[in-house]
């Protein structure tokens, strides 16, 4: 053990009896599961997992990280694509046990913990027929999704999850509580609304909340080709803003309601939502469902769009929050100005190149109330954009891996180029650990010098490094 090694020991040691939350550490029961997060082919062992309970916990960890060095992970929902919310040797403050949440009906806002996820939040806010979009995925925790920007099911009607970000609280890297909003710290309220974890540990948000008594919403599956694709981002970029959708092309999966002859099969899995009433909402679906048409059928080949309650977006997952669910994916993430017949006809190409059982061109359709904050009004600049996509793959084994990973980079390129892109931006809550020139995708010049200036300020010695990382200036 070297002499850094045995004084971390020394102080996990002595924060077994100073934090109120508990502290895991290699020998511990329980170890192997509190160190696994969401994504697979992330076996990282830190020295100790410290699940904190409350403030004073996370300053007594963040004393111990500055003091030793000591690598810090921040975890909230676990998602994380690079397992950032994990570390080799280091320390975690699992944030999963601080889920306080309290709903102001009157003011129609609410301040929640960050070890509470995406569902937890909406169901929350549902009981009271008002909602906050974060993302598609409801075990998502918010400090990640809502620190990186939150593109997700009312995006394109209520923005994303940041534009509803009222206040916060953060610990800052001296073990500071910092409240932040438009009028106080407003230099660190702009850079946690994108900046990802650079700049604190934010232990809670005020949320400002849509009422939102139902939507109509659901899964949509349908045939594909080059033209439906074309036609689907079409007809999403002129829907009403109400309308937010994810067209998944990908292999069906072989779920029960949908017709066995699919699976496996190339076809759109349309995730969707309109944010409105229910006859406004049937009027926005029927263009979508006849693109059916352009394949020949006459129906989409499943239709599970329904008048519903936002928290219904969310149904309950595989193995759920604790869940075993773990999968090996390679991904990439792009931003673009358009979906033309060349882009979906280079989508169709490369998804019918590969055999991989689960292989995606995910394509989110931008624009609405999103794109109308200012590109400098949050550290997320990347507004203009009409179009994001992920392409993605899943491997077997570290011996699949460089195969998925060569058709993935081609793959992105050749979107890229069909889509006469002049620049590589990208999303930061969707980018793997891919390097520091990424970073520079992730924020334009002028985010990135305003970020790392007030990264000098919060913290300058890059405590908090685990992450997209801003160094200081
Ligand atoms: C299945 C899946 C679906 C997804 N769908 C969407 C989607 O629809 N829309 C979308 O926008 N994103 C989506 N994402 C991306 C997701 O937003 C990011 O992975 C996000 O970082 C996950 O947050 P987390 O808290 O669950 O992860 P964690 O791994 O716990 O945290 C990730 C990072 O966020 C930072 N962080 C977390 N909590 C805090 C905190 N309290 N204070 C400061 N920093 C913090 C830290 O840097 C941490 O390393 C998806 C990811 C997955 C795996």
């Amino acid at each position: 053990m070297t002499p850094a090694t045995a004084a971390l020991h020394d102080r996990i040691a002595s924060l077994r009896s100073d934090v109120r939350g508990s502290v895991i550490e290699p020998t511990d029961a329980g170890y192997d599961k509190a160190r696994t997060v969401v994504m697979g082919g992330i076996d990282r062992h830190p020295a100790a997992i410290v699940q904190v309970d409350g403030v004073d916990d996370i300053r007594r960890v963040l004393a111990v990280a500055r003091e030793t060095g000591a690598e810090l992970a921040i975890r909230s929902g676990g998602h994380s694509g690079a397992g950032y919310g994990t570390t080799e040797g280091g320390l975690v403050i699992d944030l999963r046990r601080m889920k306080a949440i309290e709903v102001d009906r009157a003011s129609k806002t609410l301040w929640a913990e960050t070890g509470l996820t995406a569902a937890e939040v909406s169901q929350a806010a549902g009981e009271h027929g008002l909602a906050i979009g974060f993302g598609d995925t409801g075990t998502v925790g918010i400090g990640g999704i809502t620190t990186g920007g939150g593109i997700g099911y009312l995006v394109r009607k209520h923005g994303l999850a940041i534009d509803n970000v009222l206040a916060a609280d953060i610990v800052t890297a001296d073990g500071e509580l910092v409240r932040v909003d438009a009028n106080t710290n407003p230099d660190l309220f702009w850079a946690i609304r994108g900046g990802g974890g650079n700049f604190g540990v934010v232990t809670r948000f005020q949320f400002n909340l849509a009422d939102l008594p139902q939507v109509v919403g659901g899964m949509l599956f349908l045939p594909v080709n080059a033209e439906i694709i074309e036609r689907f981002v079409q007809l999403a970029d002129d829907a009403p803003d109400e309308m937010s959708t994810i067209a998944n092309v990908m292999p069906c999966p072989p779920m029960p309601m949908v017709d066995a002859a699919w699976h496996g099969k190339l076809v759109v899995f349309g995730l969707m939502c309109f944010a409105g009433d229910a006859g406004a909402g049937e009027e926005a679906f029927r263009p979508f469902r006849e693109l059916s048409k352009l394949a020949g059928l006459d129906a989409p080949i499943a239709d599970l769009v329904r008048p519903i309650t936002y928290p219904e977006m969310f149904p309950p997952e595989a193995g759920g929050e604790e869940g075993e669910y773990h999968p090996l994916a390679v991904s990439k993430n792009l931003l673009v100005d358009k979906v033309d017949r060349g882009v979906a006809e280079v989508i169709m190409d490369r998804l019918e190149s590969l055999d991989a059982p689960m292989r995606v061109a995910q394509i989110r359709v931008m624009g609405g109330a999103m794109a109308k904050v200012p590109w400098d009004a949050t550290a997320f600049a990347h507004r203009r954009y009409k179009v994001l996509i992920n392409v993605a793959a899943f491997y077997e084994g570290e011996a699949d891996r460089p195969a998925k990973q060569a058709w993935m980079e081609e793959f992105s390129d050749a979107i890229l180029a069909a889509a006469d892109a002049t620049t590589r931006c990208a999303y930061v809550n969707f980018v793997n650990d891919e390097g520091p020139e990424r970073v520079h995708d992730i924020y334009p010049a002028e985010t990135y010098s305003r970020l790392q200036e007030i990264k000098r300020r919060y913290d300058p010695g890059n405590v908090f490094r685990l992450n997209q990382n801003i160094p200081p200036a």
